[in-house]
């Protein structure tokens, strides 16, 4: 029997071969979230560009709050900096935003404050430096906004907005070729199925995952079983795309032509993984582009995918750290036999008072896509291990990942 390949070290080997494809271009800001960033970003203004107020109220001297004090400027958002000097034992009305006049060191919220005839009263004490939001106190001049390599988020569109960039350059989203291959397998809205066929549905899975990441979907269609027809269509898909995905194709069967033709046209390492739902896994190059080939049970393909495709294309777009991210919940289901594959479980999660618990979907079979459909996440049982209701188990959640 051939040992099985732990699934980190899986993932090792293929981050270990993804360069990036280094092309860039430049994206009007308001166009560029998903994309990954080509550039490290530099602030070069201080945000805020101001000490500024962060109420509506008066400015004043913390020292001068001890008695009434005639009101003698009054400043709005927006008007100009560095106006007039704020003349000692007098208070400023100001507004959020609006710029503190140099001497003043204190705003106080309006709500605090009574104006009468020009005259306004403050009551209750006051800090100096209480409600002024100081220049800078978001970003330094001169500071890190953002490195490279981190996918902009929309939170990130608006702190690049905030240091006054309009476009940015990033890394040209990577273009992935997705072959689905099988005779079985027919076109959805191309006809009913005769006997033995079933709808091709990796090809939309395998669609949605790649444009979920932010990549160009590049449709190869169904590759027949025939090694002609397969050698073309991995060559050409390789010729157009950054990255070339198959599903199927890659057991050990006759009909199973995908490894033979890789290694022709380039060269090919097939993989048993210890894991499960998934198993075969093909990882090499068709010349000079890199190609995975993914199991055929459309459970196994979004697993794989996941696990396997996911980080590496996002290595080769660009992406400084893949992020899987993961969290603990109570097992609601026990796993009473260890298995030799690292098992990935479809589950729900429901919130409970302790936390959260992991519901398993009651059919683990690798054909059943329903459960993948049916989850919130994927709870991980390592090999060897058994699992009673109740223990902690880590679940990845599947909406971080598609
Ligand atoms: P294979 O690895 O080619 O032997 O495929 C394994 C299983 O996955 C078979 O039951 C196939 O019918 C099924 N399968 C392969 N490709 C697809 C696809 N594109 N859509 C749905 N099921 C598939
Ligand atoms: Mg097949």
């Amino acid at each position: 029997m051939s040992t099985l390949l732990p699934v980190a070290d899986a993932l090792a080997q293929v981050l270990a071969a993804a360069g990036t494809t280094g092309a860039t271009i430049e994206l009007a800001l308001i166009d560029a979230l998903g994309a990954v960033l080509a550039e490290d970003v530099i602030a070069t203004i201080a945000v805020p560009g101001h000490d500024n107020s962060a109420m509506d109220g008066y400015a004043l001297r913390a020292a001068d709050a001890t008695g009434p004090l005639p009101v003698s400027q009054r400043i709005a958002a927006g008007s100009a900096a560095a106006g007039a000097e704020l003349a000692a034992g007098t208070a400023a009305r100001i507004f959020t935003g609006a710029v503190i006049p140099p001497g003043a060191d204190a705003v106080v919220m309006q709500e605090n404050c009574q104006e009468h005839a020009g005259v306004v009263t403050i009551s209750g004490p006051v800090v100096e430096g209480q409600n002024i939001r100081p220049r800078g106190q978001d970003i330094a001049l001169g500071a890190a906004v953002l490195a490279r390599g981190r996918v902009l988020r929309p939170q990130d569109l608006g702190l690049l907005a905030s240091v006054g960039r309009a476009a940015v350059r990033v890394y040209r989203p990577l273009r992935v070729a997705v072959l689905s291959t099988g005779d079985e397998l027919v076109e959805p809205g191309s006809g009913p199925l005769q006997s033995g066929q079933l709808y091709n549905s990796n090809r939309y899975t395998l669609a949605g995952l790649v444009r979920a990441l932010g990549m160009t979907f590049i449709d190869g269609g169904i590759v027949p079983d025939d090694p002609g027809a397969t050698a073309t269509a991995l060559a050409e898909a390789a010729a157009t795309a950054d990255c070339v995905i198959t599903s199927g194709g890659v057991s050990v069967g006759e009909e199973d032509h995908v490894k033979a033709q890789v290694e022709r046209l380039g060269r090919l390492d097939l993989w048993k993984l210890a894991i499960k739902p998934g198993k075969p896994l093909a990882f090499g190059r068709i010349g000079d582009t890199p190609f995975i080939g993914l199991p055929g049970n459309p459970t196994s393909v979004f697993v794989t995918f996941c696990l396997i495709a996911r980080p590496f294309l996002l290595k080769l777009q660009g992406v400084s750290e893949p992020a899987r991210p993961s969290l603990l919940a109570e097992a609601a289901f026990r796993v009473d036999e260890p298995g030799t594959r690292q098992d990935y479980l479809r589950v729900t999660l429901a919130g409970a008072a302790a936390g959260l618990r992991a519901h398993r979907f009651p059919n683990q079979s690798s054909g059943v896509l329903s459960s993948v459909s049916h989850s919130d996440a994927l709870a991980v049982i390592p090999p060897g291990t058994t699992v009673a209701e109740g223990d902690k188990v880590e679940v990845i959640l599947l909406d971080l990942l598609a």
